[in-house]
């Protein structure tokens, strides 16, 4: 589940478009230095996502057609499912790690200390 703001940053007052969590299909990574996000596709790491799925005992097939259940391989943990994640994602051009708890940022100043403003606010996935 995501969910797409506007956020204000509290140190410049820089406003912004922000998402924060995935969706479905894919997860979603901030920079770990400038706040850059990316999204890593399930189907990149498809192998790691139906170990995980094995793994965490969910009983349903997942929308995109993922059925841990019918995993073959070795289940894996949700913690390594996002080490795994992290490793694909890679390095930032800023020369930043992708991180699944890395804070938002402001693109103008990169102070973390960011709000959702509240004024508009879409639910996606
Ligand atoms: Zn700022
Ligand atoms: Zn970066």
């Amino acid at each position: 589940m995501g969910r797409a703001y506007q956020a204000v940053c509290k140190s410049c007052g820089h406003t912004f478009p922000a998402s924060e969590g995935g969706g479905f299909s894919f997860e979603s990574l901030r920079c770990d230095q400038c706040g850059e996000d990316t999204a890593v596709s399930h189907n990149d790491v498809w192998e790691s996502y139906l170990a995980m799925l094995k793994g965490g005992n969910f009983a349903f097939p997942e929308p995109d057609g993922a059925d841990g259940r019918t995993y073959q391989g070795e289940p894996i943990t949700e913690g390594e499912f996002r080490r795994r994640v992290e490793a694909k994602a890679g390095i930032c051009s800023c020369g930043g790690q992708f991180k699944f708890d890395a804070p938002l940022r402001c693109p103008a100043c990169r102070s973390a200390s960011v709000a959702d403003d509240g004024t508009r606010e879409i639910m996606f996935d």
